[in-house]
């Protein structure tokens, strides 16, 4: 039998995704893509990549960005603190580096935004460096093929993990053997039920010899979801909608929101107008509902209802353009669709 990392690049060579990221050698393309891909799906990353690269092709031009221009270039990724590490990681390349990422192990680590995973995935696909990047993918691949029974969250795990790898390593495509074990778990070692007949390291596979395929890898059970019935007024005038920005600190901070008691936390309708005085001073009488939407944060399944409402005293509230360049949260813009029948509707 041949060795696993030589079963493993002979498959990708032959069944690899044609991914834009995996067309280039430029290091900050692909610690770009790199970032993106944590936590989102590939599909949901290919469009936003091409955006974010077209108006940020160098760490330079990244550095320079605002805040806002920061959240627009995000926008549909989600988890915008990611945006921001890179935004500070490009900043150090600037002032550090002459703008160009560093290709030694230790200058990549030091980078603000640059862990474990990206720190194996940057040296070896950009660089060539010889180390591995354990991703939820690689973790399920090793864990079902090693037979590794006890959870993969433990320190042990995860250092017998990193050492198994290491081993697997081969000097000369570090790169290609980390993409290659991430896309073996994406496409056939996959969550739930894994493609065994198509796996081209079936042979020695221990979860598979011993009926373990569905039970591993080992993992704390999720939290168990909580419904929020969230409520928020939505007062429209001349192209703009009373909002409040998020700050530093909170979830979505620099993002604008509708005004209510926040998405996490329940509302009876009579309470409102209270919430509304309470949390920004403001004073109004609130109407029926215009638009319920769904929106998921974490393990909260949160129903979102948008109240008409007459304005007395806006109090710290602001109006916002409703337009494509205010970053309002995603669960403003499901508002704004339902209600207004747009998501990024341009002024009157
Ligand atoms: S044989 Fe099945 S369980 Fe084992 S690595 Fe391949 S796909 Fe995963």
């Amino acid at each position: 039998m041949q060795p696993f990392p030589t079963r493993l690049l002979r498959w990708y060579d032959g069944c690899r995704r044609d991914l834009p990221w995996r067309r280039t050698r430029d290091p900050w393309a692909i610690w770009v893509s790199e970032v993106m891909l944590q936590q989102t799906r590939v599909e949901a990353v290919r469009a936003p990549y091409e955006r974010f690269l077209a108006r940020f092709p160098t760490p330079a031009a990244f550095a320079a960005a605002s805040d806002d221009e920061l959240l627009a270039a995000w926008r549909g990724l989600g988890y915008y603190r990611r945006a921001r590490l890179l935004r500070d990681g490009a900043r150090q390349v600037v002032t550090a580096h002459g703008g160009a990422v560093p290709g030694q192990r230790d200058e990549l680590a030091e980078l603000p935004g640059i862990g474990a995973y990206t720190l194996g995935a940057v040296a070896s696909i950009a660089f060539g460096l010889p180390e591995v990047a354990i991703d939820g993918n690689v973790e399920r691949v090793v864990a079902r093929h090693r037979g590794l029974r006890e959870s993969v969250e433990t320190a042990a795990a995860r250092r017998l993990l990193r050492t198994i790898l290491e081993q697997w390593l081969p000097k000369k495509r570090p790169g290609d053997f980390n993409q290659a074990l991430m896309e073996l778990g994406a496409t056939v070692c996959k969550p739930g039920t894994p493609d065994c007949a198509n796996c081209p390291v079936a042979s020695d596979c221990v979860a598979r010899a011993e009926g373990l395929t569905t039970t591993l890898p080992v993992r704390k059970p999720p939290r168990a979801a909580v419904d929020v019935q969230a409520r928020v007024v939505l007062v429209v005038d001349r192209g703009r909608a009373l909002g409040h920005r998020l700050a530093a600190g909170e979830a979505n901070a620099g993002q604008v929101e509708l005004p209510g008691a926040g998405m996490l936390t329940s509302c009876e309708a009579a309470d409102l107008a209270n919430v509304l005085r309470e949390r920004f001073g403001a004073s109004a009488a609130v109407g029926p509902v215009l638009a319920t939407v769904r929106h998921a944060i974490t393990h909260h399944r949160i129903t979102l209802q948008a109240h008409a409402a007459t304005l007395r005293r806006p109090g710290s509230l602001q109006w916002f353009a409703l337009d494509a360049a205010t970053p309002w949260t995603t669960p403003s813009r499901k508002v704004f669709q339902g209600a207004l029948d747009t998501d990024a509707p341009r002024q009157a």
